[in-house]
C-alpha cells in the first residue's frame, strides 16, 4: 500500500534526525535547547546550575530586564489583561497596538507601520501577499529562512544572487521581462556572518530596474546608525527602502514583527496579509514592552555607542589571535571552525569555562564553514569580553583552530 510506504518515509526522517541528536548528546556535544534558569543582570545567566557570561543573545542593546520596559509590560497587563482573544481585524485591536505602530513608524521614518505576531510570520506572509505567479522575487543567497519561505510560498519566480554581490543582483534583474513586477529582498545585517549589505549600490540598482526593495532589519535595528535606527541611518539614506521589515524579538525585548512604509502599502497589508487576518494579535504586555523599548533606544543613546565599542573589541581581539571572523562589522561575530565536530568541541571548551556561546553548523551554514557564533551586547563590560576572548583563544589553540 502506497500510503504505508509514504508514512515509512516520514518515520525514517524522524529517526535519522533523532539519531544525529542522540549521538551528539551521548558524546557530550549537544548544546541546543538548554534552559536558562535565571537572568542575573546585564549579560550573565544561570544555566544548568552555573552562572555563565551570555555570548549568544540577540539583546544587542542589553534592553532585556530594563525597568521602564518591564514596568510598561506590567501596566499593560493591569489595563488590558494577558491575551487579545482575536485577530486584529476583528476584536483583537487594542489602543496599545495603534500606539506601538505609530512609535515604529516614527522610529523608522515611515508614514505608517503594521505589526504581526512574529518576524517569521511577517516575512512569510508579507512577501506572499505582495507577489504571485508571473512576478519575480530576487533574494540574497544568505537571506534568512523566513524570507526564503516567503519567496517560495508567494508562487513568484524565485531568483537568487550571490551573497552581497551587486553585479550578480543586476545580472538577475536584467534577466526579467520588462513588464514583470519585481521585488528585491535582503537582510541588512546577515544573521550568520554579521556583514552589512552593500546598501547604497543595491538602492541604485533597484531604482534603475524599477524593483521594489524590502530589507529585513532583524539584526540592524539598535545596531546600525548613530541613534540605532538601522541601515538607512547608517548610510545616511533615510527613505531608500520601500518595505522596512524588522522583528520585536531581538534588540526589542518582546516578540513580534513589523513592516513600516507608505500608508497605502500598510493599508493594503492590513487587508491582505494572512498572518494579520488569520492569526491572533500581539498580547498587550508584549506590545507595550516593544513600544517602551523603541523609546528607551532614543532616550539612552550610550547603548548604541557601547555596543559598537564592544563589537570592535571582540572582533579585533579574535582577529589578533588569528581567528577568521569573515566580514563581520557588527555584534554578530562568526568564529570559523571548519567541520561541525570542531565547532561542537570549541563550544564545549567555552561552556566548561562558563562562556555561553553556541555552534552553528550545516545546513544552517555551508558544510566546512561551521562556526561559533558569538554575539556581544551593550550589557557586556570590557573585562567580560576579554575573559571570553581568553577562553576562546585557549580552546582554539587546544583544538587546533588557530
Ligand atoms: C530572527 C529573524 C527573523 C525572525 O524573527 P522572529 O521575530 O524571531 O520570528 C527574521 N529575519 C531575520 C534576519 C532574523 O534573524
Amino acid at each position: 500500500m502506497d500510503y504505508i510506504k509514504a508514512s515509512d518515509a516520514i518515520l525514517q526522517r524522524i529517526q535519522a534526525m533523532n539519531k544525529r541528536a542522540d549521538e551528539l548528546q551521548k558524546a557530550g556535544l549537544y548544546f541546543y535547547n538548554q534552559p536558562v534558569t535565571e537572568l542575573r543582570g546585564g549579560a550573565r545567566v544561570l544555566i544548568n546550575g552555573r552562572e555563565m557570561g551570555m555570548f549568544a543573545s540577540y539583546s544587542y542593546l542589553g534592553l532585556i530586564g530594563h525597568p521602564k520596559i518591564n514596568a510598561a509590560a506590567k501596566a499593560a497587563i493591569d489595563r488590558y489583561s494577558t491575551g487579545t482573544h482575536g485577530v486584529r481585524t476583528l476584536a483583537g485591536t487594542l489602543t496599545i497596538h495603534r500606539e506601538l505602530e505609530e512609535t515604529i513608524a516614527a522610529f523608522k521614518h515611515a508614514e505608517a507601520a503594521i505589526t504581526f505576531s512574529s518576524g517569521y510570520a511577517t516575512n512569510l506572509s508579507v512577501i506572499a501577499s505582495l507577489l504571485g505567479r508571473g512576478d519575480y522575487v530576487i533574494s540574497d543567497k544568505l537571506n534568512h529562512a523566513s524570507i526564503v519561505d516567503g519567496c517560495l510560498m508567494s508562487g513568484a519566480k524565485f531568483l537568487r544572487f550571490r551573497h552581497n554581490d551587486m553585479e550578480s543582483l543586476e545580472a538577475r534583474l536584467e534577466q526579467i521581462p520588462d513588464s514583470a513586477a519585481r521585488l528585491v529582498v535582503a537582510d541588512a545585517v546577515f544573521s550568520m556572518d554579521g556583514d552589512i549589505i552593500d546598501f547604497p549600490r543595491m538602492v541604485e540598482i533597484c531604482r534603475k530596474h524599477h524593483a521594489w526593495l524590502m530589507i529585513d532589519e532583524a539584526h540592524s535595528v539598535g545596531v546600525l546608525g548613530q541613534t540605532g535606527r538601522g541601515i538607512e541611518e547608517h548610510f545616511g539614506m533615510l527613505d531608500a527602502i520601500d518595505i522596512k521589515m524588522g522583528t520585536l524579538s531581538k534588540t526589542i525585548p518582546s516578540v513580534g514583527g513589523y513592516i513600516a512604509g507608505r500608508k497605502d502599502l500598510i493599508n493594503y497589508l492590513r487587508h491582505s496579509t494572512r498572518a494579520y487576518i488569520f492569526s491572533a494579535a500581539l498580547p498587550p504586555a508584549q506590545a507595550a514592552a516593544a513600544k517602551a523599548a523603541f523609546e528607551v533606544i532614543l532616550e539612552e543613546p550610550w547603548r548604541v555607542e557601547k555596543l559598537r565599542a564592544n563589537s570592535q573589541q571582540f572582533i579585533q581581539g579574535l582577529k589578533q589571535q588569528g581567528f577568521d571572523t569573515l566580514y563581520t562589522e557588527t555584534a554578530i561575530v562568526p568564529v570559523l571552525c571548519g567541520e561541525d565536530e570542531v565547532a561542537y568541541r570549541m563550544t564545549r571548551e567555552a561552556q566548561l569555562r562558563d562562556v555561553f556561546v553556541l555552534p552553528v553548523v550545516s545546513p544552517a551554514v555551508p558544510p566546512g564553514l561551521s562556526r561559533l557564533r558569538g554575539t556581544v551586547t551593550a550589557a557586556h563590560e570590557p573585562e567580560e569580553i576579554q575573559h571570553a576572548l581568553d577562553v576562546i583563544t585557549e580552546a582554539g589553540r587546544k583544538i587546533g583552530v588557530i
